[in-house]
Order: C-alpha cells, then sequence, then structure tokens
C-alpha cells in the first residue's frame, strides 16, 4: 500500500543520521556516509498532538505509518500511589506496558515490543516490502508473529531452540509467521547470525533491530502517553535494559516533547537496569568506557544462563554507535544499574503485594534501579518518577486466553546452514 503525495506535500517523516545531520529516506536502517551512526525520525508534525484514540496510534503523527489500525496496543500510565507511599516518593507514575486489563493494559504478548511490532510492519508494507527476517529472545518473536498474524505479513523469526517455549500467541498464528528454529546451543547472539545469513542468503528485508526507527518511536510512546497525562516530563525515567533500545526511545521521545515548543526541560534522566551478573551496558557506563569492555564469551555465557531476566541478555547492545546507548546517557545525565536475582525476585513480590499485579523479572530489575537510585542520593524523593513496567509474564493471558504456541517452520542448526542451499532457496521463496 502506498500513498501518493503531490510533491507540495512533505512527506510525514524524514530520517536524519545522528552523526552528519543527513537526510535519507525511509525505511533506511543506516546513513550512508556514517555506518556507525543511527538514523532519527523527523515528523513534519513538530507539535504534540495526539488523536482522540485509546490506542498506541493516538501518536500517529509521531508514528512512521501513514494508516492507522485499531488496535488493543498500546501505553498506559497511572499514577503508582501505593509503591508511591512505600518508598516515600512525591510522585512515581507507572508505565504498564504489559497485559491486565483490570489496569486498561491490554498488550497482547503482554510486553512492550507489541509497541514496536506494529509500527514497524505496518511502516514497511507501506514501504513495499513483503517480507522480513528478524532474531529474538522471545518477546520480540511473540510481539512479531502477533503483527505478523494480524496484518499477514510473511516475517521469518529466529529463536535459539532454548527460546522456543517463550513463543506463544494469544490467537492462532497465521502462515505468515514463519519460526526458524536454532537447534543445540546457540543463543541469541547465534541467532543473530543465522538472521543476519537469512537475510543475505535470500534477499529479505532484515528488521533492524535499536537502528529501525518503527521501533524506537513505538517504544517512545511510553513517555509520550506520560507526557499526556500529567502535562509535563517526568524529572527520571528507569527501565530495565538489554539493548538499550528503550532508552534511547525515551530520550528521543523526550527531545522531541520539548523541541515542540509544550513541554520544558530538562531531559529526563536516564536509569538503566540490568540483571547482575550480566550486565555490559552498566560495566561499560561504570568504568566510564568508550566501548563496551572486551568480554571472554564462554564466560559471557556462563553468565548469561545465571540471570532471572535472559530477555535482558544482550552481548552486543549499540552502546558506541552514534546516537546510542553512551550518548542517551550523556546527554540525560543518566546512570546504570545491575540487580541480582535475588533483589529481582524481592521488587517483584513488593510491586505485586503493593499493586495488585504481578510483574516480569525485567520490571523487577527496574524497581530495582528505583530503590537503587534512591539509595545514592541520584533519584529525589520528590522528583517526579517514570517507572516503566515492561511486561508481566503470561500468567493474566492465561487466564484470559489459551495461548497457541508456533510451530516451528525451519530446524536449522548454524548460520552455515542456510549459505548455498538451493532446496531451501525454494522453500524461503515460496
Ligand atoms: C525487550 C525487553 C526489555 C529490554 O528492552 P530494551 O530497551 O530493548 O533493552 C525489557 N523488558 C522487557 C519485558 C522486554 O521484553
Amino acid at each position: 500500500m502506498t500513498t501518493t503525495r503531490s510533491s507540495s506535500t512533505p512527506a510525514k517523516l524524514v530520517l536524519r543520521c545522528s552523526r552528519c545531520g543527513d537526510r535519507v529516506a525511509p525505511p533506511a536502517l543506516a546513513c550512508p556516509r556514517c555506518p556507525d551512526a543511527l538514523l532519527r525520525s523527523d515528523y513534519r508534525e513538530s507539535r504534540f498532538r495526539p488523536l482522540d484514540r485509546q490506542d498506541i496510534f493516538r501518536f500517529s503523527e509521531w508514528l512512521p505509518p501513514e494508516v492507522v489500525i485499531d488496535t488493543p496496543v498500546g501505553p498506559v500510565v497511572y499514577d503508582g500511589e501505593r509503591l508511591a507511599r512505600h518508598l516515600g516518593l512525591r510522585h512515581l507514575a507507572v508505565a504498564f506496558s504489559g497485559y491486565a486489563p483490570e489496569l486498561g493494559a491490554h498488550n497482547p504478548t503482554g510486553t512492550f515490543k507489541d509497541f514496536e511490532a506494529l509500527p514497524t510492519l505496518l511502516h514497511l508494507r507501506e514501504a513495499g516490502v513483503d517480507a522480513i527476517v528478524l532474531a529474538s529472545a522471545g518477546s520480540t518473536g511473540r510481539a512479531f508473529a502477533y503483527a505478523a498474524t494480524l496484518l499477514a505479513f510473511r516475517t521469518y523469526i529466529v529463536v535459539p531452540e532454548t527460546a522456543l517455549e517463550a513463543v506463544w500467541l494469544p490467537i492462532p498464528p497465521s502462515d505468515a509467521v514463519r519460526l526458524v528454529v536454532l537447534d543445540g546451543s546457540g543463543d541469541y547472539s547465534s541467532a543473530i547470525e543465522a538472521a543476519g545469513a537469512i537475510s543475505s542468503a535470500f534477499s529479505i528485508v532484515s528488521e533492524g533491530g535499536a537502528r529501525n526507527v518503527a521501533r524506537r518511536d513505538g517504544m517512545g510512546t511510553a513517555l509520550l502517553e506520560y507526557a499526556r497525562t500529567f502535562g509535563a516530563l517526568p524529572a527520571h525515567y528507569v527501565q530495565a535494559v538489554g539493548s538499550g533500545t528503550g532508552g534511547i526511545a525515551a530520550w528521543e521521545a523526550s527531545a522531541r516533547l520539548i523541541a515542540s515548543g509544550s513541554f520544558q526541560g530538562p531531559l529526563p534522566h536516564l536509569h538503566l537496569v540490568q540483571n547482575a551478573p550480566f550486565a555490559p551496558i552498566h560495566d561499560a557506563w561504570s568504568a566510564g568506557a568508550e566501548t563496551l569492555l572486551p568480554a571472554d564469551s564462554s564466560d559471557e555465557a556462563r553468565r548469561i544462563a545465571e540471570i532471572r531476566a535472559p530477555v535482558l541478555a544482550n552481548r552486543r547492545p549499540p552502546y558506541a554507535l552514534a546516537g546510542g546507548v553512551r550518548e542517551a546517557l550523556r546527554a540525560t545525565g543518566g546512570r546504570t544499574y545491575a540487580a541480582t536475582n535475588e533483589e529481582i525476585v524481592a521488587a517483584q513480590r513488593l510491586f505485586e503485594d503493593l499493586e495488585g499485579v504481578s510483574i516480569g523479572p525485567e520490571a523487577g530489575a527496574a524497581l530495582c534501579g528505583l530503590e537503587q537510585g534512591l539509595g545514592r542520593g541520584w533519584i529525589h524523593r520528590d522528583d517526579p518518577i517514570l517507572l516503566h513496567v515492561t511486561g508481566n509474564g503470561d500468567a493474566l493471558l492465561r487466564r484470559d486466553f489459551s495461548l497457541c504456541r508456533v510451530d516451528p517452520w525451519l530446524r536449522i542448526t548454524s548460520a552455515e546452514d542456510v549459505r548455498g542451499d538451493r532446496r531451501l532457496e525454494r522453500r524461503f521463496a515460496a
């Protein structure tokens, strides 16, 4: 579906290189001159004008797709009064980006990955793309499988065998979803490698991860919803991160709100939380390093195996890219944290006791970061704070739906399997 536009109407969206400032036409993933820089959205509409809708397309003016569709996907922000009282805070808002109808949150796969998948597939469809490939450790795969089913958009999702159980949907998956399972000991990094091999061997567009502006602008809607609800920016934004893309997104959304003229700065301080003993962003930032610290990959694998929030295990977050995590932390006076499994369990319990809804380990980690930030005096008790509950597990989805597993479409053992295989080529073309 393409939209014709008279030459006098500027495009809804152009992309700008965060290093050289050059304009690039969407849906590009990189500036031709600066491969190590993220592109950033520059929308025709500079004013903050939420539409009168309940879902994510309330912020359609600042999302890449031209169309809006009715969807249960969207950000919810509420006053976390009980948690605030317990922690002695004056103003704590909770962005609840999971599935909890009792809070008005209906995200169909239970995490804020739903904010990324739908705008991405709509945007690519408008650009004339008809199939994509991506790698996932679980929650991304679910969100894209849901959006792919909804839009009948062919989507190859590569997951390590260990993540297969995490790929389910509250609706029967359509055959637009093609799940490629990496058998054996492969982890998320090997899935990324296999997705890259599939993309180049069969000319399938790569979704792009952190480089994809539709993903980042989708995630940024939690901050936009805070601004819409409270008419101001928070002083602090607290989120658990693996890639850190959500942190970059919150920074970009805040900058866009300030540039709109309707909101005052300063930019919210980012507080990004990881799960010890695997915390590469926290380790690099705490060491004052310009790039991620070198690590021995078998030791990394051992530490990844220990963490309670495996979704946060990204070995190569976009830390040093221009426009990436390090710059986001620097620009916002940000802080990073590492929470242990035990601390995360305690935080999950605390949230459930006070707020009445169970949350996932990632959101538990975010709450640990908030507690640590308060303890160190990096967050003041009177400051307005936005705590992002990025997901809440599948308990409530199981209560309300019978969840459908996605059956593997193909099993491979490594990226090597897809190179130069004629039979597979025909299968991918069909
Ligand atoms: C993906 C994910 C995260 C981490 O998000 P990034 O911003 O991409 O690092 C946190 N919580 C949940 C529930 C997730 O699914």
